[in-house]
């Protein structure tokens, strides 16, 4: 087969009402262990992958709640109105992102974080993988390391919080 565009990244909620896509390739992977995501998942802590909000697209009833988060500015969660599965965020503090909730993910594998933040608010049953950047606040979405020319890492980014 002649080479083709990269897979999209796809997704659904558990009824599979809502399904979205994303074009390009993952922007980063994080583990989110603040209390919104805590409280939103009902989990210790979320795998989150950020993708471009250009190119995003969804099919389906999917419905938003938005909460004020960490940064100050509004998170906003969106689930599937029908079974409410928690499936993205897009956060104002960040217009250009969208993040998955990775367990929505057709291909849970593409998501492989390389970071944690908010440890500080960390539930003692919640270990954190040993191979992770660990940050006891919000994580910067780029690793400085691996960052392209001329990105600058986003200090405000705030997946679950905002
Ligand atoms: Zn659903
Ligand atoms: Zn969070």
């Amino acid at each position: 087969m002649a080479p083709g565009p990269a897979a999209a990244i796809t997704g659904r909620c558990l009824c599979g009402s809502v399904c979205y896509a994303a074009a390009g390739e993952p922007l980063f992977a994080l583990l989110c262990y603040c209390t919104d995501c805590q409280r939103a998942s009902g989990t210790g802590h979320v795998p989150i992958l950020g993708v471009a909000r250009a190119g995003f697209t969804v099919t389906g009833p999917a419905v938003a709640f938005r909460s004020v988060g960490s940064s100050g500015h509004m998170a906003v969660r969106n689930h599937c109105a029908r079974c409410r599965s928690l499936m993205f965020g897009m956060p104002e503090a960040a217009p250009d992102l969208v993040t998955i909730y990775a367990g929505t993910l057709d291909d849970p594998g593409v998501c492989r974080p390389t970071r944690a933040q908010f440890l500080r608010s960390r539930q003692p049953w919640d270990p954190v993988p040993a191979d992770v950047l660990h940050f006891n606040d919000g994580a910067p979405d780029h690793d400085p390391q691996s960052d392209p020319a001329g990105v600058q890492p986003r200090s405000v980014l705030l997946p679950g919080g905002g």
